[in-house]
Protein backbone atom coordinates (compact mmCIF):
# COMPACT_ATOMS: atom_id res chain seq x y z
CA UNK A 1 0.00 0.00 0.00
CA UNK A 2 1.39 3.36 -1.02
CA UNK A 3 2.34 5.62 2.47
CA UNK A 4 -0.30 7.90 3.39
CA UNK A 5 0.98 11.10 2.72
CA UNK A 6 1.65 14.08 5.82
CA UNK A 7 -0.63 16.35 5.28
CA UNK A 8 -3.16 18.65 7.09
CA UNK A 9 -6.16 17.84 4.91
CA UNK A 10 -9.30 19.00 6.10
CA UNK A 11 -12.23 16.31 6.38
CA UNK A 12 -15.52 19.03 6.36
CA UNK A 13 -13.93 19.95 2.96
CA UNK A 14 -12.06 17.39 1.84
CA UNK A 15 -9.70 20.17 0.93
CA UNK A 16 -5.78 19.59 1.33
CA UNK A 17 -4.40 22.59 3.07
CA UNK A 18 -0.83 21.74 3.90
CA UNK A 19 1.65 19.19 2.79
CA UNK A 20 4.47 18.05 4.57
CA UNK A 21 8.13 16.31 3.88
CA UNK A 22 8.93 12.86 5.25
CA UNK A 23 12.11 13.38 7.03
CA UNK A 24 14.76 11.39 5.19
CA UNK A 25 16.73 7.89 7.01
CA UNK A 26 19.37 10.36 7.95
CA UNK A 27 17.22 13.11 9.82
CA UNK A 28 15.34 10.35 12.09
CA UNK A 29 19.11 9.07 12.63
CA UNK A 30 19.85 12.67 14.14
CA UNK A 31 16.74 12.90 15.94
CA UNK A 32 17.23 9.99 17.67
CA UNK A 33 21.06 10.70 18.31
CA UNK A 34 20.05 13.77 20.06
CA UNK A 35 17.61 11.93 21.87
CA UNK A 36 19.90 9.41 23.06
CA UNK A 37 22.38 12.16 24.15
CA UNK A 38 19.35 14.03 25.96
CA UNK A 39 18.83 11.46 27.79
CA UNK A 40 22.09 11.00 29.92
CA UNK A 41 21.50 14.65 31.08
CA UNK A 42 17.65 14.59 31.59
CA UNK A 43 17.85 11.25 33.25
CA UNK A 44 19.08 13.34 36.39
CA UNK A 45 16.80 16.01 36.39
CA UNK A 46 14.66 16.11 39.83
CA UNK A 47 11.39 15.83 39.79
CA UNK A 48 10.90 19.16 41.08
CA UNK A 49 12.56 20.58 37.71
CA UNK A 50 10.33 18.71 35.57
CA UNK A 51 7.64 19.39 37.31
CA UNK A 52 7.87 23.05 36.85
CA UNK A 53 8.70 22.50 32.90
CA UNK A 54 5.23 20.49 32.85
CA UNK A 55 3.14 22.93 34.90
CA UNK A 56 4.72 25.66 32.28
CA UNK A 57 3.64 24.04 29.63
CA UNK A 58 0.16 23.12 30.92
CA UNK A 59 -0.56 26.99 31.57
CA UNK A 60 0.67 27.86 27.93
CA UNK A 61 -1.69 25.17 26.87
CA UNK A 62 -4.67 26.47 28.69
CA UNK A 63 -3.74 29.96 27.05
CA UNK A 64 -3.91 28.50 24.03
CA UNK A 65 -6.71 25.74 23.89
CA UNK A 66 -8.85 27.45 21.30
CA UNK A 67 -5.73 28.34 19.29
CA UNK A 68 -5.37 24.16 19.41
CA UNK A 69 -8.98 23.34 19.25
CA UNK A 70 -8.98 24.76 15.96
CA UNK A 71 -6.23 22.94 14.65
CA UNK A 72 -7.49 19.46 15.61
CA UNK A 73 -11.10 20.46 14.44
CA UNK A 74 -9.41 21.45 10.64
CA UNK A 75 -7.06 18.61 11.13
CA UNK A 76 -9.30 15.10 11.62
CA UNK A 77 -12.98 16.76 12.24
CA UNK A 78 -14.03 16.60 15.58
CA UNK A 79 -16.66 19.40 16.75
CA UNK A 80 -14.99 23.01 17.91
CA UNK A 81 -16.54 21.90 21.45
CA UNK A 82 -15.00 18.35 21.64
CA UNK A 83 -11.63 20.02 20.59
CA UNK A 84 -11.65 22.37 23.44
CA UNK A 85 -12.11 19.97 26.33
CA UNK A 86 -9.45 17.71 24.35
CA UNK A 87 -6.94 20.64 25.39
CA UNK A 88 -8.04 21.45 28.69
CA UNK A 89 -8.08 17.58 29.66
CA UNK A 90 -4.13 17.58 28.36
CA UNK A 91 -3.66 20.41 30.68
CA UNK A 92 -5.40 18.39 33.95
CA UNK A 93 -3.14 15.11 32.27
CA UNK A 94 -0.13 17.18 32.64
CA UNK A 95 -0.80 19.02 35.72
CA UNK A 96 -1.69 15.30 37.28
CA UNK A 97 1.27 13.62 36.13
CA UNK A 98 3.25 17.23 37.34
CA UNK A 99 1.95 16.79 40.83
CA UNK A 100 1.81 13.00 40.99
CA UNK A 101 5.41 11.64 39.97
CA UNK A 102 7.34 12.12 42.71
CA UNK A 103 4.50 9.79 44.32
CA UNK A 104 4.05 7.19 42.31
CA UNK A 105 7.80 6.26 41.24
CA UNK A 106 8.96 6.50 45.08
CA UNK A 107 11.36 4.04 46.46
CA UNK A 108 9.35 0.56 47.19
CA UNK A 109 11.53 0.05 50.28
CA UNK A 110 11.50 -3.82 51.27
CA UNK A 111 11.61 -5.81 54.95
CA UNK A 112 15.30 -6.13 54.99
CA UNK A 113 15.35 -8.42 57.41
CA UNK A 114 13.81 -10.94 55.52
CA UNK A 115 16.29 -11.00 52.92
CA UNK A 116 19.68 -11.13 54.67
CA UNK A 117 20.27 -7.37 54.04
CA UNK A 118 20.82 -3.81 56.00
CA UNK A 119 18.35 -2.45 53.37
CA UNK A 120 16.71 -3.39 50.09
CA UNK A 121 14.38 -1.30 47.63
CA UNK A 122 13.32 -1.26 44.21
CA UNK A 123 13.54 1.96 42.32
CA UNK A 124 11.80 2.70 39.04
CA UNK A 125 14.25 4.50 36.64
CA UNK A 126 13.74 5.73 33.55
CA UNK A 127 14.35 3.73 30.54
CA UNK A 128 15.78 6.03 28.03
CA UNK A 129 14.60 7.06 24.42
CA UNK A 130 11.00 5.70 24.11
CA UNK A 131 9.02 5.61 20.57
CA UNK A 132 5.16 6.52 20.14
CA UNK A 133 3.19 5.55 17.62
CA UNK A 134 -0.28 7.53 18.00
CA UNK A 135 -3.88 7.72 16.05
CA UNK A 136 -5.40 10.85 15.11
CA UNK A 137 -8.47 10.75 16.79
CA UNK A 138 -7.51 12.30 19.76
CA UNK A 139 -4.52 13.75 18.71
CA UNK A 140 -3.39 15.86 21.37
CA UNK A 141 -4.58 13.65 24.39
CA UNK A 142 -3.14 10.62 23.04
CA UNK A 143 0.26 11.99 23.02
CA UNK A 144 -0.16 13.72 26.06
CA UNK A 145 -1.00 10.45 28.11
CA UNK A 146 2.08 9.57 26.82
CA UNK A 147 4.37 12.18 27.16
CA UNK A 148 3.63 13.41 30.37
CA UNK A 149 3.83 10.56 32.55
CA UNK A 150 7.18 9.13 29.98
CA UNK A 151 9.14 12.84 30.27
CA UNK A 152 8.15 12.73 34.38
CA UNK A 153 10.09 9.74 34.66
CA UNK A 154 12.96 10.79 33.12
CA UNK A 155 12.64 9.47 29.54
CA UNK A 156 12.67 10.95 26.64
CA UNK A 157 10.07 10.75 23.74
CA UNK A 158 10.04 10.10 20.07
CA UNK A 159 7.07 10.81 18.56
CA UNK A 160 5.83 9.17 15.44
CA UNK A 161 2.11 10.73 15.02
CA UNK A 162 -0.49 9.42 12.54
CA UNK A 163 0.04 10.94 8.95
CA UNK A 164 -3.23 13.60 9.02
CA UNK A 165 -1.99 15.32 12.31
CA UNK A 166 1.19 16.85 11.49
CA UNK A 167 0.64 19.92 12.73
CA UNK A 168 -1.23 19.02 16.02
CA UNK A 169 2.26 16.99 16.08
CA UNK A 170 4.80 19.54 15.67
CA UNK A 171 2.68 21.81 17.60
CA UNK A 172 3.46 19.33 20.69
CA UNK A 173 6.85 19.02 20.64
CA UNK A 174 6.65 23.07 20.42
CA UNK A 175 4.62 23.34 23.37
CA UNK A 176 6.84 20.95 25.68
CA UNK A 177 9.87 22.95 24.14
CA UNK A 178 8.12 26.43 25.51
CA UNK A 179 7.24 25.15 28.51
CA UNK A 180 11.28 24.19 29.19
CA UNK A 181 11.99 20.69 28.64
CA UNK A 182 15.42 21.37 27.19
CA UNK A 183 16.06 20.60 23.36
CA UNK A 184 15.43 17.04 22.25
CA UNK A 185 13.34 15.65 25.53
CA UNK A 186 10.01 15.48 23.18
CA UNK A 187 10.72 15.48 19.54
CA UNK A 188 8.20 14.89 16.64
CA UNK A 189 8.91 12.70 13.66
CA UNK A 190 7.58 13.51 10.55
CA UNK A 191 7.52 9.77 9.08
CA UNK A 192 5.30 7.28 7.25
CA UNK A 193 4.26 3.85 9.33
CA UNK A 194 7.05 2.07 7.51
CA UNK A 195 9.52 4.05 8.29
CA UNK A 196 8.70 3.15 12.21
CA UNK A 197 10.47 -0.48 12.14
CA UNK A 198 13.68 0.98 11.38
CA UNK A 199 13.51 3.57 14.08
CA UNK A 200 12.60 0.88 16.52
CA UNK A 201 15.29 -1.45 15.81
CA UNK A 202 17.35 1.74 16.16
CA UNK A 203 19.40 -0.05 19.48
CA UNK A 204 19.25 4.01 21.44
CA UNK A 205 15.81 3.18 20.85
CA UNK A 206 14.59 1.33 24.70
CA UNK A 207 10.74 0.61 24.05
CA UNK A 208 7.44 1.57 22.29
CA UNK A 209 3.88 2.77 22.68
CA UNK A 210 1.52 1.88 20.15
CA UNK A 211 -2.32 3.18 20.28
CA UNK A 212 -4.18 2.62 16.87
CA UNK A 213 -5.53 -0.72 14.49
CA UNK A 214 -5.13 -4.02 15.60
CA UNK A 215 -2.83 -4.15 12.53
CA UNK A 216 -0.45 -1.61 12.98
CA UNK A 217 -0.17 -3.32 17.02
CA UNK A 218 0.38 -6.64 15.50
CA UNK A 219 3.40 -4.98 13.31
CA UNK A 220 4.92 -2.63 15.58
CA UNK A 221 4.87 -5.35 18.29
CA UNK A 222 6.30 -7.80 16.05
CA UNK A 223 9.40 -5.82 15.40
CA UNK A 224 9.75 -5.02 19.65
CA UNK A 225 9.75 -8.89 20.22
CA UNK A 226 12.58 -9.40 17.97
CA UNK A 227 14.41 -6.97 19.43
CA UNK A 228 13.36 -7.62 22.72
CA UNK A 229 12.02 -4.46 23.69
CA UNK A 230 8.82 -3.61 25.83
CA UNK A 231 5.24 -2.23 24.64
CA UNK A 232 2.43 -0.85 25.31
CA UNK A 233 -0.14 -1.66 23.48
CA UNK A 234 -3.83 0.45 22.79
CA UNK A 235 -5.48 -1.15 20.28
CA UNK A 236 -9.00 -0.84 19.16
CA UNK A 237 -12.45 -1.74 20.64
CA UNK A 238 -16.00 -2.67 20.39
CA UNK A 239 -17.26 -2.21 24.13
CA UNK A 240 -20.50 -3.33 25.05
CA UNK A 241 -23.19 -1.50 26.55
CA UNK A 242 -25.92 -3.77 28.51
CA UNK A 243 -28.97 -2.34 29.52
CA UNK A 244 -31.26 -4.37 32.36
CA UNK A 245 -34.80 -3.59 32.84
CA UNK A 246 -33.97 -1.98 36.20
CA UNK A 247 -31.91 0.39 34.60
CA UNK A 248 -33.31 4.22 34.33
CA UNK A 249 -33.55 3.90 30.83
CA UNK A 250 -34.35 7.86 29.97
CA UNK A 251 -30.74 8.37 31.53
CA UNK A 252 -29.56 4.70 29.57
CA UNK A 253 -30.78 6.27 26.58
CA UNK A 254 -29.18 9.49 26.30
CA UNK A 255 -25.91 8.48 27.24
CA UNK A 256 -26.15 5.38 24.75
CA UNK A 257 -26.02 8.20 22.07
CA UNK A 258 -23.26 10.18 23.43
CA UNK A 259 -21.51 7.05 24.50
CA UNK A 260 -21.90 5.96 20.27
CA UNK A 261 -21.66 9.54 18.47
CA UNK A 262 -18.81 11.30 20.95
CA UNK A 263 -15.68 12.00 18.66
CA UNK A 264 -17.84 11.62 15.81
CA UNK A 265 -18.13 8.08 16.53
CA UNK A 266 -14.07 7.38 16.18
CA UNK A 267 -13.29 6.44 19.92
CA UNK A 268 -11.49 3.01 20.86
CA UNK A 269 -14.11 3.32 23.87
CA UNK A 270 -16.92 4.64 22.49
CA UNK A 271 -19.87 2.19 23.23
CA UNK A 272 -20.78 0.27 19.99
CA UNK A 273 -22.51 -2.95 20.82
CA UNK A 274 -25.66 -1.96 22.61
CA UNK A 275 -27.17 -5.08 23.99
CA UNK A 276 -30.87 -4.86 25.53
CA UNK A 277 -33.10 -6.47 27.68
CA UNK A 278 -35.99 -8.55 26.21
CA UNK A 279 -38.59 -6.36 28.06
CA UNK A 280 -37.57 -3.24 27.36
CA UNK A 281 -35.82 -3.85 24.09
CA UNK A 282 -38.86 -1.97 22.08
CA UNK A 283 -38.66 1.11 23.94
CA UNK A 284 -34.65 1.45 24.11
CA UNK A 285 -34.46 1.29 20.19
CA UNK A 286 -37.32 3.61 19.43
CA UNK A 287 -36.02 6.19 21.97
CA UNK A 288 -32.49 5.41 20.60
CA UNK A 289 -33.59 5.77 16.79
CA UNK A 290 -35.43 8.94 17.51
CA UNK A 291 -32.02 10.36 19.32
CA UNK A 292 -29.76 9.53 16.95
CA UNK A 293 -31.58 10.55 14.06
CA UNK A 294 -32.53 13.72 15.61
CA UNK A 295 -28.71 14.78 15.98
CA UNK A 296 -27.02 17.37 13.97
CA UNK A 297 -24.38 16.77 11.07
CA UNK A 298 -22.29 19.05 9.88
CA UNK A 299 -19.75 21.62 10.01
CA UNK A 300 -17.68 21.07 12.99
CA UNK A 301 -16.76 24.62 13.62
CA UNK A 302 -20.80 25.28 13.78
CA UNK A 303 -21.20 25.73 17.26
CA UNK A 304 -24.84 23.60 16.85
CA UNK A 305 -23.23 20.99 15.03
CA UNK A 306 -23.39 17.19 16.98
CA UNK A 307 -21.58 15.17 14.60
CA UNK A 308 -19.21 16.47 12.54
CA UNK A 309 -17.34 14.09 9.60
CA UNK A 310 -15.02 11.13 9.63
CA UNK A 311 -11.47 12.20 9.62
CA UNK A 312 -10.68 10.40 6.54
CA UNK A 313 -12.07 9.41 3.08
CA UNK A 314 -10.67 5.70 3.69
CA UNK A 315 -12.36 5.99 7.33
CA UNK A 316 -15.93 6.72 5.89
CA UNK A 317 -15.64 4.40 3.24
CA UNK A 318 -15.15 1.70 5.11
CA UNK A 319 -18.05 2.19 7.74
CA UNK A 320 -20.01 2.86 4.69
CA UNK A 321 -18.96 -0.58 3.57
CA UNK A 322 -19.88 -2.19 6.93
CA UNK A 323 -22.94 -0.91 7.16
CA UNK A 324 -23.44 -1.69 3.40
CA UNK A 325 -22.41 -5.80 4.32
CA UNK A 326 -24.50 -5.53 7.14
CA UNK A 327 -27.85 -4.51 5.39
CA UNK A 328 -26.86 -7.45 2.69
CA UNK A 329 -26.75 -10.00 5.30
CA UNK A 330 -30.17 -9.01 6.46
CA UNK A 331 -29.58 -6.51 9.39
CA UNK A 332 -31.95 -3.78 9.66
CA UNK A 333 -30.97 -0.12 9.01
CA UNK A 334 -33.10 1.96 11.69
CA UNK A 335 -31.93 5.27 10.88
CA UNK A 336 -28.95 6.55 8.86
CA UNK A 337 -26.94 3.98 7.01
CA UNK A 338 -25.99 5.66 3.66
CA UNK A 339 -23.33 8.43 3.18
CA UNK A 340 -24.08 11.82 3.04
CA UNK A 341 -24.48 13.90 -0.51
CA UNK A 342 -22.17 16.55 0.02
CA UNK A 343 -18.40 17.32 0.27
CA UNK A 344 -16.20 16.39 3.10
CA UNK A 345 -16.47 12.71 4.42
CA UNK A 346 -19.98 12.65 6.72
CA UNK A 347 -21.66 9.85 7.33
CA UNK A 348 -25.07 9.73 9.12
CA UNK A 349 -25.27 8.57 12.81
CA UNK A 350 -26.76 5.16 12.49
CA UNK A 351 -28.37 2.53 13.75
CA UNK A 352 -28.41 -1.43 13.13
CA UNK A 353 -30.72 -4.54 14.65
CA UNK A 354 -31.04 -7.80 13.54
CA UNK A 355 -27.46 -8.50 13.58
CA UNK A 356 -27.05 -12.40 13.06
CA UNK A 357 -23.41 -13.99 14.70
CA UNK A 358 -22.09 -14.89 11.47
CA UNK A 359 -22.12 -11.08 9.55
CA UNK A 360 -18.46 -9.22 9.95
CA UNK A 361 -20.32 -6.46 11.92
CA UNK A 362 -20.76 -8.95 15.25
CA UNK A 363 -17.24 -8.96 15.29
CA UNK A 364 -15.83 -6.13 13.61
CA UNK A 365 -15.10 -2.59 15.03
CA UNK A 366 -17.09 -0.40 13.83
CA UNK A 367 -15.26 3.10 13.90
CA UNK A 368 -18.02 6.11 13.24
CA UNK A 369 -21.21 6.56 14.14
CA UNK A 370 -23.09 3.39 13.99
CA UNK A 371 -25.04 1.44 16.72
CA UNK A 372 -25.37 -2.44 16.88
CA UNK A 373 -28.43 -3.03 18.94
CA UNK A 374 -28.63 -6.90 20.13
CA UNK A 375 -31.30 -8.59 21.98
CA UNK A 376 -30.88 -10.49 25.45
CA UNK A 377 -33.36 -12.69 27.47
CA UNK A 378 -31.35 -12.08 30.34
CA UNK A 379 -28.05 -11.43 32.18
CA UNK A 380 -26.44 -14.58 30.88
CA UNK A 381 -27.33 -13.82 27.89
CA UNK A 382 -26.29 -10.31 28.19
CA UNK A 383 -22.81 -10.52 29.21
CA UNK A 384 -22.42 -13.84 26.74
CA UNK A 385 -23.11 -11.46 23.98
CA UNK A 386 -20.53 -8.88 25.77
CA UNK A 387 -17.77 -11.25 25.53
CA UNK A 388 -18.51 -12.75 22.01
CA UNK A 389 -16.20 -10.43 20.73
CA UNK A 390 -11.96 -10.37 19.97
CA UNK A 391 -12.10 -6.90 21.99
CA UNK A 392 -12.13 -6.20 25.36
CA UNK A 393 -11.50 -2.45 25.91
CA UNK A 394 -14.20 -0.87 27.96
CA UNK A 395 -17.24 -1.62 28.87
CA UNK A 396 -20.53 -0.23 29.88
CA UNK A 397 -23.97 -1.91 32.15
CA UNK A 398 -26.45 0.03 33.41
CA UNK A 399 -28.60 -1.71 35.90
CA UNK A 400 -30.12 -0.98 39.50
CA UNK A 401 -29.63 -4.69 41.02
CA UNK A 402 -26.96 -5.60 42.86
CA UNK A 403 -26.57 -9.03 41.63
CA UNK A 404 -26.45 -7.80 38.42
CA UNK A 405 -23.73 -5.66 38.88
CA UNK A 406 -21.26 -7.46 40.96
CA UNK A 407 -21.88 -10.32 37.52
CA UNK A 408 -21.16 -7.67 35.19
CA UNK A 409 -17.83 -6.18 37.42
CA UNK A 410 -16.54 -9.81 37.81
CA UNK A 411 -17.50 -11.39 34.11
CA UNK A 412 -17.43 -9.08 31.78
CA UNK A 413 -14.17 -9.62 30.09
CA UNK A 414 -12.51 -6.07 29.46
CA UNK A 415 -10.04 -3.57 30.90
CA UNK A 416 -12.78 -1.51 32.47
CA UNK A 417 -16.29 -1.69 33.34
CA UNK A 418 -18.23 1.23 33.93
CA UNK A 419 -21.74 0.83 35.84
CA UNK A 420 -24.12 3.34 34.84
CA UNK A 421 -22.47 5.34 32.73
CA UNK A 422 -20.28 5.42 30.00
CA UNK A 423 -17.05 4.63 29.35
CA UNK A 424 -14.16 7.41 30.26
CA UNK A 425 -10.51 8.11 30.45
CA UNK A 426 -9.44 10.35 33.69
CA UNK A 427 -5.65 10.53 34.55
CA UNK A 428 -6.89 8.99 37.90
CA UNK A 429 -7.86 5.58 36.61
CA UNK A 430 -5.93 3.29 34.52
CA UNK A 431 -6.88 2.62 30.97
CA UNK A 432 -5.95 -0.51 28.65
CA UNK A 433 -7.38 -3.57 27.62
CA UNK A 434 -7.39 -7.03 27.21
CA UNK A 435 -7.72 -9.40 24.64
CA UNK A 436 -7.33 -7.94 21.13
CA UNK A 437 -7.49 -3.90 22.61
CA UNK A 438 -3.95 -5.05 23.34
CA UNK A 439 -1.97 -4.59 26.71
CA UNK A 440 -0.07 -2.47 29.22
CA UNK A 441 -1.57 0.22 31.00
CA UNK A 442 -1.81 4.29 30.50
CA UNK A 443 -2.44 6.34 32.81
CA UNK A 444 -2.37 6.52 36.94
CA UNK A 445 0.78 5.44 38.89
CA UNK A 446 -0.08 1.59 36.70
CA UNK A 447 0.85 4.31 33.37
CA UNK A 448 4.10 5.84 34.38
CA UNK A 449 5.09 2.64 35.82
CA UNK A 450 5.32 1.06 32.24
CA UNK A 451 8.00 3.40 31.17
CA UNK A 452 10.49 2.39 34.36
CA UNK A 453 12.87 -0.09 34.92
CA UNK A 454 11.99 -1.90 38.44
CA UNK A 455 15.48 -1.68 39.80
CA UNK A 456 15.81 -3.74 42.85
CA UNK A 457 18.60 -2.76 45.18
CA UNK A 458 19.76 -4.59 47.97
CA UNK A 459 22.89 -4.04 50.15
CA UNK A 460 24.73 -6.07 52.35
P1 LIG B 1 -3.84 3.09 12.59
O1 LIG B 1 -4.00 3.04 11.13
O2 LIG B 1 -3.39 1.88 13.29
O3 LIG B 1 -2.88 4.31 12.89
C1 LIG B 1 -2.40 4.58 14.20
C2 LIG B 1 -0.94 4.94 14.11
O4 LIG B 1 -0.18 3.80 13.72
C3 LIG B 1 -0.63 6.01 13.08
O5 LIG B 1 0.43 6.80 13.56
C4 LIG B 1 -0.19 5.19 11.88
O6 LIG B 1 0.62 5.93 10.99
C5 LIG B 1 0.58 4.09 12.55
N1 LIG B 1 0.67 2.84 11.79
C6 LIG B 1 -0.27 2.29 10.99
N2 LIG B 1 0.18 1.10 10.52
C7 LIG B 1 1.40 0.91 11.02
C8 LIG B 1 2.38 -0.13 10.92
N3 LIG B 1 2.16 -1.22 10.18
N4 LIG B 1 3.55 0.00 11.59
C9 LIG B 1 3.78 1.09 12.34
N5 LIG B 1 2.90 2.11 12.49
C10 LIG B 1 1.72 2.01 11.86
O7 LIG B 1 -5.16 3.48 13.35
P2 LIG B 1 -6.35 4.35 12.82
O8 LIG B 1 -7.25 3.46 12.08
O9 LIG B 1 -5.87 5.59 12.21
O10 LIG B 1 -6.99 4.73 14.25
C11 LIG B 1 -8.08 4.14 14.76
C12 LIG B 1 -7.77 2.87 15.56
O11 LIG B 1 -7.09 3.21 16.75
C13 LIG B 1 -9.04 2.20 16.00
O12 LIG B 1 -8.93 0.81 15.92
C14 LIG B 1 -9.19 2.63 17.45
O13 LIG B 1 -9.99 1.82 18.23
C15 LIG B 1 -7.76 2.65 17.87
N6 LIG B 1 -7.58 3.47 19.07
C16 LIG B 1 -7.30 2.87 20.26
C17 LIG B 1 -7.17 3.61 21.42
C18 LIG B 1 -6.89 2.96 22.74
O14 LIG B 1 -6.50 3.66 23.65
N7 LIG B 1 -7.05 1.67 22.88
C19 LIG B 1 -7.31 5.00 21.35
C20 LIG B 1 -7.58 5.59 20.13
C21 LIG B 1 -7.71 4.80 18.99
P3 LIG B 1 0.03 6.54 9.61
O15 LIG B 1 -1.02 7.52 9.99
O16 LIG B 1 1.20 7.16 8.97
O17 LIG B 1 -0.54 5.37 8.85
Amino acid sequence: MPATPIATTNPATGETVKTFTAASDAEVDAAIARAADRFVEYRRTSFAQRAQWMHAAADLLEAEADEVAALMTLEMGKTLASAKAEALKCVKGFRYYADHSAEFLADEVADASKVNASKAFARYQPLGVVLAVMPWNFPLWQAVRFAAPALMAGNVGLLKHASNVPQTALYLADLLARGGFPDACFQTLLISSSAVERVLRDPRVAAATLTGSEPAGRSVAAVAGDEVKHTVLELGGSDPFIVMPSADLEAAVRTAVTARVQNNGQSCIAAKRFIVHTDIYDDFVTQFVSQMSALRVGDPTDPDTDVGPLATESGRDEVAQQVDAAAAGGAVIRCGGKRLDRPGWFYPPTVITDISRDMPIFTEEVFGPVASVYRAADIDEAIGIANASPFGLGSNAWTRDEAEIRRCVDEIEAGQVFINGMTVSYPELPFGGIKRSGYGRELSAHGIREFCNLKTVWVA
